[in-house]
């Protein structure tokens, strides 16, 4: 596939263009590396008008044959992994060796879902009737992703999606959707016209999409703040709604812990992604046995760190995405700073073009602080210093996220027992940020509601449908 600055959506299996465009920065420099169709309501219609037609065929094609086309999209993802890799830099951000991990892990995620099959269930087997439920496709869903992981996150919908027989219209970002209008060319050629459509526009197609009577179902990764107001306008036509929101997770660590050898695990748990990931370790609770040594071994290993361009070989942590986020982190330093708080290192805004925000670690900050409860996504952390384990738990679970834990501890069992403690979608023990197609993922509390992945999520894209049929004639004739 060519990697040309040509970005163009599919609708109805063309691709096109809109009326207006919209510019893409390179979150490095700030200036203008693309433009991309900045789709309304006419080419929103036209993509929902191309999905409700594509719909009754997709619905009846064997599972099995709507099984290979997922593996040959995520065979294609793979087979251009080199250039989706240098685009994803480019407009994530994100260093290359993580934009690699995504490009093949979108790839992986495609071909893996199709290990998944829709159950059937028999209710009842009896001389009178059988009953059974099976699972049908609910029509025409749209998702919707964030530009944290710009290209996975949209697989976590179409895998799931595709597989149960919806048709769909994804949209990406508006910071973020070269990569998905390049995967959009490659579904052109796999996928029957109309099965996938992708389209982009700026922050006024999002509602767009929630409030349209002829989607069936939202597929939603993003904010909270955002969620409720996806949740709000689905209500109207009573579509259903997956919500993948965001997060405050916390890691226990343990006193038993080998301090020298975790440093770096922990760091990476908080600092991958430059702090941009919904499941990152955003605020860290060490055992006061061990808290200084450890803590002083994470700050010597984010000392060794290279912060810069993601582009540039070496670089370990990008910038920030896009200005508003990158706004949003400097507030919460400002804050932390205006409060007194300890910095341990970084809290200095970065003079160089580009969203940088150097590595920002606190020491100790009140349970109440703003970057101790609320979601900072982005690369600062802070350490906390706790005593006992019941009050740890309690912390730990004071919040109105839930999206996930961790738990770091020599004793497996004993930290087995604590995780199903705390009230997230998932806890890790001894590692974090391990997802699976197979598994099912999702927040409790306000982190968002349903989940996606495993058996679970794939029926999330399904109504449940039950048939009763008599054994015996119902009349006597
Ligand atoms: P966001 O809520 O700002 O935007 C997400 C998407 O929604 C974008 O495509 C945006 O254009 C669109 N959008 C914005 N307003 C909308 C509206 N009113 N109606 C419909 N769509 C609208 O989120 P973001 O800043 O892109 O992503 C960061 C957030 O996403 C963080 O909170 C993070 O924790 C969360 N996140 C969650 C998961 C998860 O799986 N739970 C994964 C990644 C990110």
């Amino acid at each position: 596939m060519q990697f040309d600055n040509d970005y163009r959506m599919l609708i109805g299996g063309a691709l096109v263009g809109a009326a207006k465009s919209l510019d893409v920065l390179s979150p490095a420099t700030e200036q203008v590396i693309a433009s991309v169709p900045d789709s309304g309501e006419a080419e929103l219609q036209a993509a929902v008008d191309a999905a409700r037609k594509a719909f009754p065929g997709w619905a009846a094609t064997p599972i099995a044959e709507r099984k290979a086309m997922l593996n040959a999209l995520g065979d294609a993802i793979m087979a251009n992994a080199d250039g989706f890799m240098r685009l994803l830099t480019a407009e994530q951000g994100k260093p290359h060796h993580e934009a690699q991990g995504e490009i093949m892990g979108a790839g992986f995620w495609l071909k893996a879902a199709t290990a998944l099959d829709l159950p059937e269930t028999v209710n009842e087997d009896s001389d009178e009737r059988i009953s059974i439920t099976r699972h049908v496709p609910l029509g025409v869903v749209g998702a919707i992703a964030p530009w944290n992981f710009p290209m996975i996150l949209a697989m976590f919908k179409v895998a799931p999606g595709l597989l149960a027989g919806n048709t769909m219209v994804l949209k990406p970002s508006p910071f973020t959707p070269l990569c998905t209008l390049k995967f959009a060319e490659l579904a052109k050629e796999i996928l029957p016209a109309g099965v996938l459509n992708v389209i982009t526009g700026g922050d006024h197609l999002g509602p767009l999409m929630t409030a349209h009577p002829g989607f069936d179902k939202i597929s939603f990764t993003g904010s909270t703040q955002t969620g409720r107001r996806v949740m709000a306008s689905a209500a109207p036509t009573l579509k259903r709604v997956t919500l993948e929101l965001g997060g405050n997770d916390p890691a226990i660590v343990m006193p038993d812990v080998d301090v020298e050898k975790i440093a770096e695990q922990l760091f990476w748990a908080a600092f991958s992604n430059n702090g941009q990931i919904c499941i990152a370790t955003k605020r860290m609770y060490i055992h006061k046995d061990i808290y200084e040594p450890l803590r002083d071994a994470i700050v010597a290993y984010a000392k060794t760190v290279k912060v810069g361009d993601g582009a540039q070989q070496g670089t370990q942590i990008g910038p920030i995405n896009n200005r508003p986020q990158y706004e949003r982190v400097l507030d919460l330093i400002r804050d932390a700073k205006d409060n007194g708080y300890t910095f341990l290192m970084g809290g200095e805004k970065s003079d160089v073009p580009g969203y940088f925000v150097p590595i920002t670690i606190l020491d100790n900050p009140p349970e109440d602080s703003r970057i101790v409860q609320e979601e900072q996504f982005g690369p600062v952390l802070p350490l906390i210093r706790f005593d006992d384990i019941d009050e740890v738990v309690a912390r730990a679970n004071a919040s109105d996220y839930g999206l996930g834990a961790s738990i770091w501890s020599a004793d497996e069992e004993k930290a087995y027992e604590l995780a199903q403690r705390i009230q997230s979608g998932t806890v890790w023990v001894n590692e974090t940020q391990h997802l699976s197609p197979l598994a099912a993922f999702g927040g409790m509390k306000q982190s968002g509601m349903g989940v996606e992945g495993g058996v679970e999520g794939l029926l999330e894209y399904t109504a449940a449908q039950t048939l009763v049929r008599r054994k015996k004639p119902a009349f006597k004739g």
